[in-house]
């Protein structure tokens, strides 16, 4: 049986794909379109995919 704890799991996933990039990963979370997933620009404070723009 496999049992995975699915957030260490996918932290290490994570560090191991980011390195260190996962401190900027982090914090482009923030910046996560919770319409359609996608990036949104901290400059324009727009979604890339949608233009779902936070107020
Ligand atoms: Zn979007």
């Amino acid at each position: 049986m496999k049992r995975f704890d699915y957030n260490t799991l996918e932290s290490a996933k994570r560090i191991k794909t980011m390195g260190i990039g996962k401190i900027i990963e982090q914090d482009k979370e923030k910046w996560t379109c919770p319409e359609c997933g996608h990036v949104i620009h901290f400059q324009s404070k727009k979604c890339s995919n949608c233009d779902y723009t936070i107020e």
